[in-house]
């Protein structure tokens, strides 16, 4: 199979929709309760509000949906962590900006989907949500790491799984030291730089 590029450039595609941006991802990294899913929830509501397309990918309706299939060994963590990537050049090719929000905590894993945006022409930023697992773990707003602790959860990353932190991550987020609201600018400011919004 070989892939065909779309007759339509990213930004006829754009202009044609009317849109405020071309399509783009934005792939959140880090550990449990780092902050992921409440800055890409955050994010997504203030795009939305400029008239910016923007649309979430997580364990909720990836994990349940397109990839129920899948367990957590590591093949399937691989499998599922490409089929985000995937849909999230698809989403980022149709015009969306994608917020992907997994914790992700293979450098592979993630290389590997910047390499299909990247192939594309589809922008792709590597948002590293950094705090101490000390902070993570005080926050655990899923209880999962006094499961893992307790010995009821097993290769959990940051216990009893490794998480790579990102070599070169386009943006790092330090949550414990950031409002949501700093952290959301951050990542505004990313994408008028990278000319995924458009200044006027
Ligand atoms: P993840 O998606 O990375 O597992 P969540 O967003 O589900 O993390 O949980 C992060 C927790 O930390 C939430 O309860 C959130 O309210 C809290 N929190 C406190 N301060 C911040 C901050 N500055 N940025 C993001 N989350 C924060």
């Amino acid at each position: 199979m070989v892939w065909s590029d779309a007759l339509l450039t990213k930004e006829e595609r754009s202009k044609l929709l009317g849109a405020k941006n071309v399509g783009a991802t934005l792939w959140v990294t880090g550990l449990s309760g780092s902050g992921k899913s409440t800055i890409a929830a955050a994010l997504e509501k203030k795009l939305l509000e400029r008239g910016v397309n923007a649309y979430r990918l997580d364990g909720d309706n990836i994990r349940f949906g397109l990839n129920a299939g899948l367990g957590f060994s590591a093949a399937d963590r691989e499998e599922n962590l490409r089929r985000i990537g995937e849909v999230s050049a698809l989403f980022a090719d149709a015009g969306v900006v994608a917020i992907t929000s997994f914790i992700s905590p293979y450098r592979a894993s993630r290389d590997k989907a910047r390499q299909i945006h990247e192939k594309r022409g589809l922008p792709f930023v590597e948002v590293f949500a950094y705090v101490p697992l000390e902070v993570a773990e005080a926050r655990d707003p899923k209880g999962l790491y006094k499961k893992a602790r307790a010995g009821q959860l097993k290769n959990f990353t940051g216990i009893d799984d490794p998480y790579e932190e990102p070599l070169r991550p386009e943006v790092t987020l330090p949550t414990h030291q950031l409002s949501v609201e700093q952290s959301c600018d951050k990542l505004i400011e990313q994408l008028y730089e990278r000319g995924v919004l458009k200044r006027k």
